[in-house]
């Protein structure tokens, strides 16, 4: 697939010179896996529009494509590489002045003259690379604290860095979801115990409010392999993201707005 190679080589050219807006002429409308249906906006614009986000606070963003290879079935790798200066305040965490820099091996499908693109290692040191050199969650040694800033990242950033995909994977448990909304603040169980946690998170199915997967405890782990309940949500703040642990699946609040509508 030579030509593929030439158009990848282009959006190559058009990153390492910040050019990010090339994204939206050069990505599909399709995600990897599935296409948006009617109404939802397309892969192109969701992932141009997050690098235009991510431009303003570091404005010598760009990144480049290495170690090309499409095979004929137009379905390719390479490596991405982004880099730049963390200058400006970003979702709530304030710029640091340093230098970002994150590699991800991507997956690649041509569809037509145009993208989808995965990214392959979601592997838990590289999935927590990038935000956390933006400050969006704490240095690995204060993991157990309540978070530096008050950080809002966008659902999908963290959509696309947990489960490497910009559209949602298949999930069985949707339909079983019978709370939204908490009950309470608080980790009961930490607080029992003295301690404090990072995040709380709720489960969807009985309602039951524990401490994240990085806090000591670990309480809404230890909720789903006591009763098997798979999905839960963050109540930080004003997140309505999920968490599906059958599935390693991640939606977007949206997700949850859609089922309270239904
Ligand atoms: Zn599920
Ligand atoms: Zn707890
Ligand atoms: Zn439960």
């Amino acid at each position: 697939m030579a030509n593929t190679e030439e158009r990848l080589q282009e959006l190559d050219q058009r990153l390492r010179q910040g050019d990010f807006e090339a994204l939206r002429g050069f990505l599909a409308r399709e995600f990897y896996g599935y296409e948006p249906a009617g109404g939802e906006p397309g892969a192109a614009d969701r992932i141009a529009d997050l690098a235009d986000e991510l431009k303003t606070a570091l404005p010598d963003l760009t990144a480049a494509l290495d170690d090309v290879e499409v095979g004929a079935d137009g379905i390719g790798t390479a490596t991405l590489t982004l880099r730049g200066t963390h200058e400006a305040e970003l979702w709530g965490a304030p710029g640091s002045g340093d230098v970002i820099e994150w590699v991800a091996p991507v997956s690649i499908r041509a569809i037509g003259d145009r993208f989808a693109v995965r990214f392959d290692d979601t592997s838990t040191p590289q999935r927590v690379g990038l935000i956390r050199q933006l400050r969006l969650v704490n240095p690995a040694d204060e993991m157990d604290q309540p978070p530096r800033y008050p950080v809002a990242p966008p659902d999908f950033l963290l959509k696309l860095v947990l489960t490497g995909e910009a559209g949602d994977k298949p999930c069985a448990h949707l339909d079983q979801i019978q709370v939204t909304e908490p009950a309470t603040t608080v980790c009961q169980q930490c607080v029992d115990l003295g301690d404090i946690w990072p995040a709380l998170r709720m489960c969807l199915i009985c309602g039951y409010v524990g401490c994240c997967d990085t806090s000591k405890h670990r309480h809404m782990a230890a909720h789903h392999q006591e009763t098997g309940h798979p999905i839960f949500r963050s109540i930080n703040r004003a997140e309505g993201w999920i968490w599906c642990y059958d599935d390693d699946a991640f939606f977007e609040k949206t997700t949850l707005d859609r089922h309270r509508e239904s």
